[in-house]
This record gives C-alpha cells, sequence and structure tokens, in this order.
C-alpha cells in the first residue's frame, strides 16, 4: 500500500495548529516508505523493535529522531542507547536503571517517557497510578542519566469510544498529579490513528500515528 501523503498533509497542519507532536510509527514499514515522508518534512519516527530500529537508523538520514515505543528488554537497551531521542515505553523501575547504566556508559542523558497502564487488556505493559508514584517518591534520585519528561499510554482497542475517553482522563488525572510531583514534565504522548482525536481532546501533546498515514499493517 502507497504511503498516504494527502493524509499526512492533512494530518500534520491539523497537529501543528493546535501544537501537538507527530511521531509517525514506522515498524514493519520499510526504508523507502519511511524516506518518502522525510522528504515530505517529518523528522520524528517510532519504532517497536530494538534490532528493526538500528538497522533503519543505519540506512536513513541521521537528522530523524528516533523514538522507541514498544516493551523494550533490558538486554536491547544497549542496541540503541547511543542515538534514540526518547525512550517513551518505559515500563518499570528495573527499565529505567537499565537505561540509565548504559547511558553512563555512552556519557548521555536520555529523555524517557514512562508508560502508564490505563488499557484494560491484560497484555499491556506499564506502570499504575500507586507504582508511578512510588517512582517518584523514591526512584529517580541516584538516575542521573535518564531525564523523565512525561507519560505514554494506550487506551483499550475497542469501539467503545466513551471507554477510550475515560481511559485518556484516567492518563490525563495522572499527569497532573505527577506534574505536582516534578514540574519539568512535559510531554503526555496518548492517541493513535483511531483514537488521537479523543486523545487530542482530553489533553494530549504527543500523538503516535502509524496505519493512517503508512495504510493498514498486516499484523
Ligand atoms: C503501532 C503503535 C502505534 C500506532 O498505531 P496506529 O494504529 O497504526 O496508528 C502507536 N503507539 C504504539 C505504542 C504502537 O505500538
Amino acid at each position: 500500500m502507497p504511503v498516504n501523503k494527502d493524509a499526512y498533509q492533512i494530518l500534520k497542519s491539523e497537529l501543528e495548529a493546535k501544537n501537538i507532536s507527530l511521531v509517525v510509527v514506522s515498524k514493519t514499514k520499510t526504508v523507502p516508505e519511511i524516506k518518502e515522508l522525510y522528504d515530505s518534512g517529518q523528522r520524528d519516527f517510532g519504532e517497536n523493535y530494538a534490532q528493526e530500529l538500528v538497522k533503519k537508523y543505519e540506512v536513513l538520514p541521521k537528522d530523524i529522531r528516533w523514538h522507541f515505543i514498544g516493551h523494550l528488554q533490558g538486554n536491547k537497551v544497549k542496541l540503541i542507547i547511543s542515538f534514540v531521542q526518547l525512550i517513551q515505553s518505559v515500563d518499570s523501575l528495573k527499565l529505567l536503571r537499565e537505561i540509565n547504566k548504559q547511558a553512563e556508559k555512552t556519557n548521555r542523558v536520555v529523555n524517557c517517557l514512562l508508560q502508564i497502564h490505563i488499557a484494560q487488556e491484560e497484555t499491556k505493559f506499564g506502570f499504575d497510578g500507586n507504582s508511578l508514584m512510588e517512582v517518584f517518591e523514591d526512584g529517580l534520585q541516584d538516575l542521573k542519566h535518564v531525564r523523565i519528561n512525561g507519560l505514554m499510554g494506550m487506551a483499550s482497542l475497542t469501539d467503545e469510544m466513551d471507554k477510550v475517553r475515560k481511559e485518556f482522563q484516567s492518563l490525563k488525572e495522572l499527569f497532573k498529579r505527577v506534574q505536582t510531583k516534578d514540574c519539568k514534565l512535559k510531554t503526555l504522548s496518548m492517541g493513535m490513528s483511531a483514537d488521537y482525536k479523543i486523545a487530542i481532546e482530553e489533553g494530549s501533546n504527543m500523538v503516535r500515528i502509524g496505519s493512517l498515514v503508512f495504510g493498514e499493517r498486516k499484523n
């Protein structure tokens, strides 16, 4: 399926008008497909698998800002640590410590979002409200090589938009709560192709969009 550049341009101007960051999710997409959107001006791309990200990083222009948005295994952190722009899917304190450790070795301070479990599906990784508060209360002191920029969450995959909206509202509430602990938190990454409009209504300032611009994925 060809890249839908019209959909991309429309989305881009819609988001720019509202000052919302767009991360184009390029998982499973080919290098030429990504390059097409790069040539249209897109610089922020998101990937779910470390090895796939590394392969694409190596051949695509170096001014792309790569976001990691999938479940990240501890032993894969070192593959991406030297170049990743933002790890959006930090789903445990253990992973955050590993990122800190690897970032220290490469002399970087790596930007991270903490992924919050807001959907009902059991398979979704992430912090809940209580474990999130614990991180801010006593988990961060020694971690000098990570910078927490905000939160990320995924709503349930459902047609029940009321439910999706409630989940986004709960994430926004948590975001406000953690901002009282750390006022530097700025990024609230929520919303994908099917639900980004609702996410924006509920306070998102970063959306992660794949199929809307790239066409449906086969998997
Ligand atoms: C795949 C994915 C997206 C994009 O999904 P689309 O429905 O294709 O827009 C966004 N966020 C995460 C974490 C994803 O895994």
